[in-house]
């Protein structure tokens, strides 16, 4: 539709502009014509008084005493008052020329060949008696026409009164100036030849042009004048080239419009997808956003954030601290990770805080926060991402519980594993407590004893009692289900205990323990038995995998060493070593190539090592067999 206006006023703008000039055209043709039928006419009565005063003298020749000085007389006036009038003669009635002017040539002389066309006008003019007009007839290099009017004495003709009218001469006295200015005038016979002319404009430039007979003389002489055609005035001219630049100005403004337009609306449309992809994606969210102002002032919260902490947008956005959803038990620490969040320094990594839902439950939070930057570059606030982590927590501690919960059974299977180890051991001292029980008895019985001789078997009894009651305090301690602890505890004494849990063992396979511990070492922060449990499986796992190697070579070594911040453990064994296959899986649960093997002891190892920070690994020993190493970091006082 616009483009179809557009072109419509083009259309009317040009058909406008090509009428205007069509009626300036028309105007000018009236114009035109009126002027040329107003010469015609003025040239009609010009020469209608000429015949009336030729008439006249005609008349007052006749009547004369002394026609010659009459006619000298009244034709000299007569051509004055009418230059066009070339020649004046007076012929008597056998054509002999009695008088004339300006002198006796008369132009006729010069025009032989019309020379009877006049006498044929002549006699026209005898035969009826009243003025007659000769055929126009070429002399002296331009035109000339006659009068003949004849000269009656009483009833009788007694001569003629001949006038040579010039052409040239009536232009060039009988038309105005302007008329000569305006048009290209000429007078031209019924051929269309050119018999006088005059004019001041350029031929070839007139393309507008009226004719209309000449009559007298007649014989088809016509005046023709010729006018430019539509002299346009620069004014005008301006005005047109104005109108159609302001015209393509206008068109090709439209034309921009409508490119600006249409990028316009593109542009709206993919905001409006942009803006579509955008709620859905921001309803899909679980994740609960909220922005804020410099201030503080909630401006923006996204429906996950609303359903997590069940209030609504209306109740949150416009809120300044505290939030409704703070946890009135730990706003101070709240209030203070706000602060620090409007101060830009909020931890990279995020923070957890407890939140308070609308229905009064809690949950624990996520959050991570990241400055609002508008398009103007302006920092207008804080972008907050608030992830529920209570189920995670949850499982977090589940999974703390179960892990305790199997480090507990795998160290009450080690236990059970090593019941004999520990039934010899207990025997030891239990045999030696009964043998000094009946040395005792058997004193008692005999009534020859000093009470220094019972007194000292009584001791070792108590020594022996002691060992045994010590051996059963390790397994307690061992077996017992607490929560770990982390106390400062001494490596080799934890080195030692284990090795005293496994020297049975290694005994009934034939392998040597060796251990290397640097005499002065530093105090370690941990958990005793969980680090114990440690040791005891992998040096366990070192006389099982020995079970092939020669006897004489079968060597169990733990060496103790201590680094820049850290000590070292290092268990080694001589034995089948580890294929890489296995290896990859070494770590995870219920991984074994024992055809009764739990699986779980390397698993629990690691846990273990990782929950006291430090790091667990295995190496292959160049001598053959395997090395499992792990570290632990010294004075580190939380894990
Ligand atoms: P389990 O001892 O019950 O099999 P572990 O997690 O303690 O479970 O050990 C997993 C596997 O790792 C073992 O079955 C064994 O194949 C391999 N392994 C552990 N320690 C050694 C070692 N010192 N030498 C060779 N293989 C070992």
């Amino acid at each position: 539709m616009p483009k179809l206006a557009v072109g419509l006023l083009v259309i009317l703008l040009i058909a406008l502009l090509w009428l205007l000039q069509d009626n300036e055209k028309e105007d000018q043709r009236a114009t035109l014509i009126a002027d040329v039928l107003w010469l015609e006419q003025s040239f009609r009565f010009h020469l209608e008084s000429n015949t009336e005063q030729l008439q006249q003298l005609s008349l007052d020749l006749a009547r004369s005493e002394d026609s010659d000085q009459l006619f000298d007389t009244r034709a000299r006036h007569l051509m004055k008052t009418s230059p066009e009038l070339a020649h004046l003669a007076w012929l008597d009635y056998s054509g002999v020329t009695r008088a004339a002017l300006p002198s006796h040539i008369s132009p006729r002389q010069g025009a032989t060949p019309s020379r009877e066309r006049m006498e044929d006008s002549s006699e026209l003019a005898r035969k009826l008696g009243k003025p007659v007009f000769s055929h126009p007839y070429p002399a002296q290099g331009e035109t000339f026409f006659e009068l003949h009017v004849p000269v009656y004495r009483g009833d009788q003709l007694t001569g003629m009164l001949v006038a040579s009218h010039s052409l040239n001469g009536m232009i060039g006295q009988l038309v105005p100036w302007w008329f000569v200015e305006k048009y290209q005038l000429q007078i031209v016979d019924d051929e269309g030849s050119i018999l006088a002319s005059k004019s001041k404009l350029n031929a070839g430039a007139t393309t507008l042009s009226h004719q209309v007979l000449l009559d007298p003389p007649g014989y088809g002489l016509a005046l023709k004048a010729m006018a430019n055609r539509v002299a346009s005035s620069t004014a005008q001219n301006l005005i047109i080239t104005l109108i159609i630049f302001l015209a393509a100005a206008v068109f090709w403004s439209l034309w921009v419009m409508r490119g600006l337009m249409q990028h316009r609306l593109a542009a709206e449309q993919a905001l409006r997808a942009e803006h579509a992809f955008r709620k859905a994606m921001e309803d899909s969210l679980t994740v609960g956003m909220r922005a804020r102002d410099r201030e503080g002032r909630i401006t923006y919260v996204n429906p996950a954030f609303c359903e997590m902490t069940g209030f609504d947008a209306g109740e949150l956005i416009g809120a300044l601290p505290p939030y409704p959803y703070w946890n009135p038990e730990e706003l101070n620490r709240t209030r203070e990770l706000h602060d620090k969040v409007l101060d830009g320094l909020a931890p990279e990594e995020g923070f957890e805080l407890r939140f308070r839902r609308k229905n009064g439950d809690f949950f624990d939070a996520l959050v991570y926060e990241a400055p609002l930057i508008d398009s103007n570059g302006t920092h207008t606030g804080w972008m907050g991402s608030v992830l529920d982590i209570t189920e995670r927590k949850q499982a977090e501690e589940l999974a703390r519980q179960q892990e305790e919960k199997l480090q507990a059974t795998s160290r009450l299977v080690t236990m059970g594993e090593m019941a004999s180890t520990l039934a010899h051991e207990l025997n030891q001292p239990l045999a030696a407590i009964s043998s000094y029980n009946t040395g005792c008895m058997n004193k008692l019985d005999s009534g020859k004893f000093t009470p220094d001789e019972l007194r000292g078997a009584m001791e070792k009894l108590g020594v022996q009692a002691q060992r045994a009651g010590k051996i059963i305090r390790r397994v307690h301690d061992f077996v017992r289900k607490s929560e770990p602890k982390l106390a400062e505890c001494d490596l080799a004494e934890v080195v030692d205990d284990a090795i005293g849990f496994i020297e049975h063992l290694a005994q009934k396979r034939n392998v040597r323990i060796g251990r290397e511990i640097p005499g002065w070492r530093q105090p370690l922060l941990a958990d005793q038995v969980m680090i114990e449990q440690v040791l005891l499986n992998l040096m366990r796992n070192a006389i099982e995998a020995m079970s092939d190697t020669e006897p004489d070579r079968r060597r169990l070594t733990v060496r103790v060493t201590q680094h820049e911040g850290q000590i070292e453990v290092r268990v080694i064994d001589n034995g089948s070593g580890i294929a890489d296959a296995v290896k990859e899986r070494l770590f995870t649960p219920f991984f074994s190539t024992k055809p009764n093997g739990m699986g779980m002891g390397l698993n629990i190892c690691r846990s273990i090592i990782e929950f006291h920070k430090g790091r667990l690994w295995v190496e292959a020993n160049p001598e053959g067999g395997t090395i499992f190493v792990f570290t632990l970091p010294l004075g580190s006082a939380e894990p």
